[in-house]
Parts: C-alpha cells; structure tokens; sequence
C-alpha cells in the first residue's frame, strides 16, 4: 500500500498484539498446539489468525482454511496451526461496529515532488482526472504496489478512489448486479455469491484475503492483464463497464473494454465507475474453472468461463492470448450439439495460439483449455460437480 492510503486507519504489526509482555491469545493458541517450527512464517500466521479471531465466521476448515490461504509453511506445519484456529473463541464484540467511519476532509498529501489526491465524492474525483490527466488511478494498490516495489516505479501523481463516495457501492439494481469501482473483493463476495456462485468460488482464489480486502474488479479489469482472472467471466457474464469524465457517461460491454495486451478503451481523463453484471436469466448456466499450479494465491495458467442459455453461449479464457476473450469457433461448436474431445481441440487451436512459458505450455494450454469445455458439458448434463472446493 502506499502510506496515504493509511490515512484515517490504524497499522498493527506482529509486535503490536501482545500486551504487558503477555503473548496475544492466538499466539498462546500456536504454542500450544505445537503450530510453529522455524517459524519463518509464523509472523504471517498469527496476523492471518488475529483477523480471523475479529470475525464471526464458523471455525471449522472451509472457513479456516480460506482465512490462512496465502500463508505459506515449508515446515509441513498446517495442521497443527488449523487445529490452534479451531479453538479461537468467537469475539464476544460486534466486529462491524465503527468500521464505517469516514475522515471529514479530502486528504492532499505531498511528499516531495509527490502528489497524492484522495477525493471524497465522484464529482471531485472526475474534475482531479480531467485536471491531472498525468496522475495515476490507484484503488486497492495491489497491481501498482507491484509496480511500485518490485519494479522501482515512482508514482509522481496519485489520484486515490477509496475515499470516494457511493464509489466503493455493490448494490442490487433492477436487472443486474452493480459493484463500484472502489469496491472490493471482499465487499463484493456476499451479492457476488448469491447471484453467481461460481464466479463467488472463483474469487475465493484470487490473491489471499489480504489482497481480497483491497483489491477491486476496476483494477483488475483497467490492469487488463491476459491472465486476470475476472475479465474472463465479466465477458462470458455479458458484464458492462460504467465509464464517466466532467464530458459525461459512457458504458461499453466488458468485452469491448479491454483491447489488447494491457490496453484498455478508456480515455485519458476517464475513470471506470462501476461494473454492471446482468442477473442470470432464468434457465441459464455460469461455471468458471481456474487452472493454476497451486490452489490457492496462484495465478491462472489458464481460465474459463462459460454461460450458456439456451442456443446463447459465450465462451472466454484468460491465459491463451494477449488480453482475456471469446473463443467464437468453440462457441459455434456448442451451437450444433456435444462435440466430442478432439473437434473441441481443434476448435480451440482455430480460436487460440496460446504462449509456452513457466505457468503453462502451449500444448497444456490448449488440452487443459479444451477439457474445460467437456467439463462445462458434463456438469451442465448432470454430472457430479468436479470442483475441489465442493469435495
Ligand atoms: C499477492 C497477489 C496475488 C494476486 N492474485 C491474483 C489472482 O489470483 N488473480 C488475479 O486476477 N489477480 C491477482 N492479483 C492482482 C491484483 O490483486 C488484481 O488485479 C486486483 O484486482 C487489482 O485491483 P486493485 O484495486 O488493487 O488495483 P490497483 O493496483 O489500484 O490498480 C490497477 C490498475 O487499475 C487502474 N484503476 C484502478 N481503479 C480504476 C478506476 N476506477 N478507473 C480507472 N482506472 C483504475 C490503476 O490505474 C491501475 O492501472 C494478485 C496480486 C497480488 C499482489
């Protein structure tokens, strides 16, 4: 994060949890339970675990599970640490409580010859992009942080949407779903799970919950990375992006949205306000499937989401070309009844020319692409579900 986004919280570090000398109880939890061995991740662990400890949720593996996703141990040490998360008391507080509270006025913050603008309503944010058309859009910060750190990138001007106003909104309209441009992951996951819960199971595998609690659909669609993972689904979902600048609102289907190898049709002093998801129609089907290395906090070697009703289906994949897209000979193919296996390859292969690189090879790709189709066909056909998280 970069440190203005700190404004108005609270930073607690490792250090910071025990008091009076006295190890916090989830620490003691860990000691207990033998839950540390070289202790190299445990800081993480025990972070993971205070979080966790503030929450409501169940304490039993699905949820436990899903809260130390992310936190690597090569000591072999899970289940001992799972076993210290099943014996945290539930918080005897209302952990909501307070979280909505805002700062009054609109941090301007320079730091030499940076310049960070954290706008508090839409209007004051379009009239600093059209002012600053220079400046860079930061929401969650978890693609830039990147940028930042690790390629030595320096942001001169910051125009920050998380402060904004009705920006960070997921609401239920009429006809569709709507998540705000400073809308999370994590905000998001409740409405996302009870209208499209594969796309909800999708999202449980993005990033951790770190990354979950500040990560947005806008910035991983304005990122538009060929691996992202909810380009692919938005497209199959029929979503719309809600543009606007001080010159007025546009929208453009996902699709359209994105148009090459991290390019995107917004203009230089537009910033995405929203993502439109229309509600499944009735009788209609979504299923997206992650192939990645590592279940959890991997990105995708390939993924594919699939909307079918009726003759209407469209088909789109992350992973087998420069920017997230439809695989219209696949699609075709569908139309005219259950191909098998190999015209589904060689459909594929018409649609894409994937890349060899440390994720995936092309062949991989391709075969693992293809399977996809069949999988999407046999669990449309009644078949079992096949995902992990369901077994
Ligand atoms: C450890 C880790 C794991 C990750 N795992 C995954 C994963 O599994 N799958 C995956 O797809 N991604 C993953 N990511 C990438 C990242 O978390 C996502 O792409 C995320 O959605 C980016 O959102 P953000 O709000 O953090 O974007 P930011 O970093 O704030 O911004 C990203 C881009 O979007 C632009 N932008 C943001 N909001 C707007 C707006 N309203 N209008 C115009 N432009 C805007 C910014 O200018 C920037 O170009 C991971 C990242 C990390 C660090």
């Amino acid at each position: 994060m970069l440190l203005p986004q700190l404004d108005g919280l609270d930073v607690l570090t490792v250090e910071g949890i025990s008091q009076g000398g006295e190890l916090h109880p989830v620490q003691k939890l860990l000691v207990e339970t033998d839950g540390t061995q070289c202790g190299f991740c445990t800081p993480g662990f025990v972070m993971a675990m205070y979080a966790f400890a503030q929450s409501t949720e169940p304490r039993n593996d699905a949820h436990i599970h899903e809260a130390l996703a992310g936190n690597l141990c090569r000591c072999t040490g899970y289940r001992a640490i799972v076993d210290a998360c099943k014996k945290i008391p539930l918080p005897d507080f209302d952990p909501t409580s307070g979280a909505s509270e805002r700062g009054e006025d609109a941090l301007r913050y320079a730091s030499g010859e940076h310049l960070f603008f954290s706008p508090q309503s839409v209007d004051e944010l379009l009239k600093l992009r059209a002012a600053h058309p220079d400046a860079i859009i930061l929401a969650g910060g978890t693609d830039l942080g990147i940028r930042a750190s690790k390629e030595r990138e320096h942001f001169p001007k910051v125009i920050f949407t998380g402060k904004a106003l009705g920006l960070g909104e997921v609401r239920d309209d009429k006809n569709a779903l709507v998540i705000g441009a400073a809308a999370t992951y994590t905000d998001a996951l409740p409405l996302i799970d009870k209208h499209f819960p594969a796309f909800g199971a999708l999202i449980r595998r993005i990033g951790s919950r770190q990354i979950r609690n500040l990560g947005t659909f806008a910035g991983n669609l304005v990122n538009a990375s060929p691996i992202g993972d909810t380009p692919p689904c938005l497209i199959a979902l029929g979503a719309e992006v809600m543009l606007a600048s001080t010159r007025g609102e546009r929208t453009l289907p996902a699709e359209q949205f994105i148009i090459g190898y991290r390019k995107t049709a917004l203009a230089k002093d537009e910033v995405v306000v929203a993502i439109r998801i229309p509600y499944l129609a009735k009788g209609a089907r979504f299923e997206t499937y992650k192939i990645s290395k590592r279940f959890d906090q991997d990105i995708s070697a390939t993924i594919g989401a699939f909307y079918a009703n009726g003759d209407e289906i469209r088909i789109a994949y992350g992973g087998m070309a420069d920017r997230a897209k439809r695989a219209a000979n696949v699609e075709t193919l569908l139309q005219v009844g259950t191909p098998s296996l190999i015209k589904i390859e060689v459909a594929m292969a018409k649609d894409f020319t994937p890349l060899s690189d440390h994720r995936a090879s092309k062949t991989y790709r391709l075969r693992a692409a293809s399977g996809l189709v069949q999988r999407f066909l046999f669990e449309a056909g009644g078949a079992q579900s096949t995902r992990i998280e369901a077994l």
